[in-house]
């Protein structure tokens, strides 16, 4: 009779967290299979090479007639890889979310736009300061290593200036900065001098890409198509970057169009002992068998599948007894300022524009948030560039003269703020009952924004007036309202870590405190989400929490 394979761990998702787990635990001698929802699409059908022949001499009328009618929804190509109409597996209460849903091996990585901070000290404590939420089980001295080896496997690059509220990496040089971002700089320094505020700085953001060779990587070809995919894999992609490499320990198998249902448990040790899945293409249901599982579907895709595992031991699902699962889910608050420079008008327009947003302003809010009454902070993302003044009057051939005489002198400041978890913003198992397609329970996101959303906004807004007329940028817009949640794709905490099984889902390692052997390895964990982007901490965070893995694993504790 054939035996029944068994993998050491099967690993959901391949995107930020999963993929670093699945290199590190091939590269630590476990056997592992990743199962993996959407398919593997090949460097060839990624779009940097095309961007960067897509000559921008001229701005196509296709692509600017959205602009002039407002502003559009950007045009990614790679809204292919989203989960398809009929897979829709959520609806919402409340304010609403926006869930996109990439769905490929390498996940959202493929897509991102990979700015990079790592948290400071004090994101790590910021619960112990200000008294609200749950405190982090670690800190950043506990994270400190991974962040030093992961920026150097994956290959990151950024500055040589250190600032209190962002620590500096391992970095490989970056770009240089962008015409308009240097103004920009200068610009932000004379109004940190007038403000007396020392922490307002402008600093080159550090990026998951790499501008010098590294194991055969083609460095960046600034191409400006990060969110298109990178063909080169200059920018990291888990499916590019880490998991050939876990491929070439001959320990790991990767399974793509696997659905997962649920963890399956062993009715007598409680233990997990598997996964269900479905085919995506035949829609056919397999059980998988493994010693430990490791969730990496993302915030909330983790937290449903967790949800949905319901057994005798566990009726509420796995690792919920204390009803924490989906709960204290948050997503960055979001505000884009854009302007125009007039010192840059008439600059010839070129290809090599470099990749995504070159500077960073890092959370300057400490001197004087107190008298705005609202805790936390945001940063901002700042770039220069290529884009259509989509708010230039006039007609015709003058029109069509300024905007061309514009295009390179545009400057964006992008910020993400924090938002604090409430108790009416969570995900739960839809409680009518609906399934989807392949017969899994969908999910319900319920959301709320609070008031120290709504204060740190307006703080928001003020402080990106104030610095688009700082740089005496023209045609100046600012966000009028918070973006809907979910929009910034930095969702997080829904199984989040924490010291006391009462109050979180899972340890400092992202193993669940109820089930041994099942971790979770994705934002989900977070226990507080900062105003940094998440992903740099996500895969932090799964390397740190492999190494525990593999420990426990070889001991016979799992
Ligand atoms: C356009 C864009 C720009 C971004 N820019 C930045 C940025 O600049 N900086 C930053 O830090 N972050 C950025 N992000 C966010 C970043 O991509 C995510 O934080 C990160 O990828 C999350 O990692 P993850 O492992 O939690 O999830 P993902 O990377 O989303 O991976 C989850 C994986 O699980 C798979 N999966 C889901 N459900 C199942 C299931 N039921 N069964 C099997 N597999 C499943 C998915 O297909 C996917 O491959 C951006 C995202 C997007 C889309
Ligand atoms: S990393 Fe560089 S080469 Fe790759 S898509 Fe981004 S800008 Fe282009």
């Amino acid at each position: 009779m054939a035996q029944k394979q068994e993998y050491d761990v099967i690993i959901v998702g391949t995107g930020a967290g999963g993929s670093t787990m699945a290199l590190e635990l091939t590269s630590r001698g476990l056997n592992v299979l990743s199962l993996e929802y959407g398919p593997m699409v090949p460097p060839h059908k990624l779009m940097s090479f095309e961007n960067f022949h897509d000559a921008v001499r001229r701005i196509p009328y296709r692509e600017l007639k959205p602009w002039l009618q407002g502003r559009p929804e950007p045009d990614w190509k790679n809204g292919l890889y989203y989960v398809t109409k009929e897979e829709s597996n959520f609806n919402t209460a409340g304010e609403g979310w926006h869930w996109r849903r990439y769905r490929l091996v390498g996940g959202r990585t493929k897509f991102w736009n990979c700015v990079s901070m790592r948290m400071s000290p004090r994101d790590f404590r910021a619960a112990l300061d200000d008294g609200y939420g749950e405190p982090w089980p670690i800190t950043y001295e506990d994270l400190e290593p991974y962040y030093d080896r992961i920026e150097q496997m994956a290959g990151f690059c950024g500055g040589t200036v250190s600032h209190p509220e962002v620590p500096l990496g391992k970095y490989q040089p970056a770009q240089p900065f962008r015409c308009g971002e240097g103004i920009a700089k200068q610009a932000i320094e004379r109004l940190g001098k007038r403000t007396g505020n020392p922490l307002l700085a402008y600093l080159q953001a550090p990026h998951a890409i790499i501008t010098r060779e590294l194991n055969g990587r083609l460095p960046c070809h600034y191409c400006d198509g990060c969110v298109s995919g990178c063909a080169t894999a200059s920018k990291f992609d888990g499916a590019q970057v880490f998991l050939p490499l876990a491929q070439k320990t001959g320990r790991y198998m990767l399974r793509p169009n696997a659905v997962v249902a649920e963890v399956l448990v062993d009715p007598d040790t409680g233990k997990a002992r598997g996964v269900r899945y479905i085919d995506r293409e035949t829609k056919l249901d397999y059980e998988v068998y493994a010693k430990v599982v490791v969730l990496s579907a993302s915030c909330i895709e983790s937290a449903r599948i967790l949800l949905n595992s319901k057994s005798r031991q566990y009726p509420n699902g796995l690792g919920n007894s204390t009803g924490n699962v989906g709960r204290h889910l948050v997503d960055h608050i979001q505000c884009v300022g854009e302007g125009f420079l007039p010192q840059l008008y008439g600059t010839e327009t070129f290809d090599t524009a470099g990749y995504g947003d070159g500077g960073y302003i890092p959370r300057f809010n400490i001197p004087y948030q107190k008298s705005l009454g609202y805790i936390r902070g945001f940063g901002v993302q700042t770039g220069g560039g290529r884009g259509v003044d989509s708010r230039l009057s006039g007609f015709g051939a003058d029109l069509k003269k300024g905007i061309k005489a514009r295009f390179m002198s545009r400057i964006t400041f992008e910020s993400f703020g924090e938002r604090l978890a409430n108790p009416d913003t969570y995900v739960e198992i839809d409680p009518s009952g609906e399934k989807d397609i392949y017969g899994i329970p969908i999910v319900r996101i319920h959301c709320r924004t609070g008031e120290n959303e709504h204060k740190m906004f307006r703080d928001i807004q003020g402080q990106l007036q104030l610095m688009l007329e700082s740089c005496k940028a023209e045609d100046i817009a600012v966000s009028p309202l918070i973006n809907e949640p979910g929009w910034s794709e930095h969702e997080s905490a829904a199984c989040r870590m924490g010291r006391d099984p009462k109050t979180s889902v899972c340890n400092g390692f992202g193993q669940t405190h109820e089930v041994k052997n099942v971790f979770v390895a994705d934002s989900g964990l977070f226990t507080q989400s900062s105003e940094k982007s998440p992903t740099v901490t996500i895969m932090a965070m799964s390397l740190r929490g492999a190494d525990y893995l593999a420990d426990e694993f070889r001991q016979g504790n799992l």
